[in-house]
């Protein structure tokens, strides 16, 4: 394959087809109802109750009001423990809420928290800890719930890279007190903009309800400060038709990442993830991640990544970087935070173009640009 006229993007969303997208919009104009838990809304949530085999859940207009919604809903206080490897998001929730966000690092295997740094972390102001399962790679859950017990701390996990990841047949998103998904647009699935909490209390219904309408209990009672969360028709519409593609969505990227490894793996400097080779793990290969080592690689990561946008056209991603130390807003939390393990993730970790829609040839173009640089 010749260098590509249009560049290959990091992602790319699904779009599912337009005729049956639009038979859900003529639904929406018979019954003139748009919003505000409409009938599409109520079918989307049965339907993704019975996909993912969780009994409480609870649709938002997109993920990160999803995690903001978790933090009042389970009224939480002070501090937070989180990672600094992850999307803005996550620390954000925290922060704007008016908490402190707390940065415990990560283990370089997975890039996920690192469970045995949480403990000490924890002050007498911390009232829970929010990991990430990022890229999908499923956290240490059972230990960071014994550390939760044991100091009497909530636990959110944000799991919005996790669709359909399942671990000895039960979802991830099972974990902990509250789970988030994000159903962005470039999200492995989506409903254009969205967002879910899953729990286990399912008392807290009611609550992330009456949360994301306003705070709104019924037409007399408002109990709660609350924002607007609410997810559309439109919304759910998308979701509807995406979610009866999802085994044929997971399967073609799983044939993608297969096609990396055969280019990719043992090239020395380079280092890749196998968290569907971990026992019980059904993975959604949602991302394709990358760690470069500079020196036995002969590049950096910025390098490698400057080269393949100018001369081979193929736009990877940093993702995550900056990482949340770094971030101009949380400056005065750096100085504090250990998170050496992060720093380094952030500096050589690099994001190829994974989607529904990439080809195999297209995948062997961006290995081979990628071998090219090897010295
Ligand atoms: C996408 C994402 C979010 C935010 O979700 P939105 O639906 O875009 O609001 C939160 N956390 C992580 C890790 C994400 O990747």
């Amino acid at each position: 394959m010749n260098r590509p006229k249009q560049p290959i993007m990091v992602t790319k969303p699904f779009l599912p087809q337009k005729e049956i997208f639009m038979k859900y919009v003529d639904e929406i104009w018979e019954r003139d109802w748009l919003t505000n838990q409409g009938p599409l809304h109520h079918r989307l949530e049965d339907a993704l109750k019975h996909y993912l085999q969780v009994e409480n859940l609870t649709l938002t207009v997109n993920g990160h009001l999803a995690l903001e919604i978790a933090i009042r809903g389970l009224g939480l206080t002070g501090e937070v423990i989180t990672t600094p490897f992850t999307f803005a998001s996550t620390i954000h929730s925290i922060a704007i809420c008016g908490l402190k966000p707390v940065f415990c690092d990560i283990k370089p295997d997975d890039l996920t928290m690192d469970e045995e740094q949480i403990e000490k972390l924890i002050t007498e102001k911390t009232s829970a800890i929010m990991p990430v399962h990022v890229y999908g790679h499923p956290c240490n859950t059972e230990r960071i719930a014994q550390i939760a017990q044991r100091h009497g701390l909530k636990v959110i996990y944000d799991a919005a890279h996790t669709f359909g990841v399942r671990k000895d047949g039960k979802v991830l998103a099972q974990q902990g007190d509250v789970s988030i998904y994000s159903f962005h647009a470039t999200k492995l699935f989506h409903t254009i903009e969205g967002g879910a909490l899953v729990y286990q209390d399912s008392a807290l219904k009611q609550v992330f309800d009456d949360y994301k309408n306003f705070g709104i209990h019924d037409e007399e009672h408002v109990a709660y400060v609350g924002g607007n969360a609410k997810m559309n028709e439109f919304q759910a519409a998308m979701g509807l038709c995406n979610l009866s593609h999802i085994e044929e969505l997971v399967s073609q990227r799983r044939e993608i990442t297969l096609r990396y490894r055969e280019h990719l793996e043992g090239v020395p400097g380079l280092r890749l993830f196998y968290p569907d080779k971990e026992p019980g793990i059904a993975y959604n290969y949602a991302y394709m991640p990358i760690l470069i080592d500079r020196e036995a690689f002969g590049l950096s990561r910025d390098e490698l990544h400057a080269v393949l946008k100018k001369k081979d056209n193929i736009v990877a991603r940093k993702y995550f970087y900056p990482i949340g130390t770094e971030y101009d807003c949380y400056r005065e939390l750096k100085d504090k935070s250990r998170v050496h393990v992060a720093e380094a993730a952030g500096r050589d970790v690099l994001a190829l173009p994974i989607y529904n829609g990439l080809s195999l040839e297209e995948v062997d173009y961006i290995c081979e640009c990628i071998l090219a640089q090897h010295r």
